[in-house]
């Protein structure tokens, strides 16, 4: 098999992959073994030139911009973050939904002059402050986010929200909106134009499958 005829479709493990894997099975695409009892990660699926990695979320973007993987599936908060020009996306698979928020102590008062933000959004969180016209002092932390306000080290910080129960544990609430989130699929370019003959089909096959998930 030449390398124009295989596809390679970069998954993001965790939370995704839990809400992903079911929709690929529907869609036909379903790994050969079971992701979650192997060390391994690359599977053959049932489709024959059709194969998935499991990596990082943050590390999707990185290879399908780069070819080695031809397609994608990361969530929207890290494309935003990445950059969407290395790639298409075509296709939002409307899962693992969730809200890109700003939150801070509940009943905090507005902070007056620059504001410290701690995120591991860097990029999201300085053009959304840019946009607002707010000055901030950015502090890139790469989790627990929510202790920074309790620990003195920011007054804001700009994560992930689902449920909301991880903020109120921390004893924080969120306060505005920066951006919807779903699980998008992206698309190298190049793979796209070379490998069309493959991908279009897999691309009609996933939108299928959330089309009739998104069926009452
Ligand atoms: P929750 O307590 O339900 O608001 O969930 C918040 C935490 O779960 C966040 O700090 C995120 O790290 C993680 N999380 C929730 N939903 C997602 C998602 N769709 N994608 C990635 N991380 C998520």
């Amino acid at each position: 098999m030449s390398a124009n005829d295989k596809i390679v479709i970069a998954l993001t493990k965790g939370r995704i992959l839990e809400e992903v894997l079911p929709l690929f099975e529907r869609a036909g695409i379903a790994p050969l073994e079971d992701i979650h009892k192997s060390r391994k990660l690359i599977f053959d699926t049932t489709v024959p030139n059709v194969q998935v990695m499991v990596i990082r979320g943050s590390d999707v973007p990185t290879y399908v911009e780069f070819g080695s993987a031809d397609i994608g599936v990361v969530g929207k908060d890290l494309l935003m973050e990445y950059g969407s020009e290395g790639f298409y996306e075509p296709l939002d698979l409307r899962l693992a939904t969730c809200r890109l928020m700003t939150a801070a102590p509940v009943g905090a008062a507005p902070v007056t002059g620059r504001v410290k933000v701690a995120t591991k959004f860097a990029n999201i969180t300085r053009r959304y402050f840019a946009e607002q016209g707010i000055q901030i002092d950015l502090i890139k932390l790469n989790g627990a986010l929510e202790l920074a306000p309790s620990m003195g080290l920011a007054d804001l910080i700009v994560d992930i929200v689902d449920s909301g129960n991880t903020l109120k544990a921390n004893g924080l609430e969120p306060l505005d909106l920066i951006a919807p989130v779903s699980s998008r699929i992206i698309v190298n370019k190049a793979a796209m134009k070379m490998k069309h003959v493959i991908i279009k089909p897999l691309l009609q096959r996933l939108s299928d499958a959330v089309e009739a998930s998104s069926r009452p």
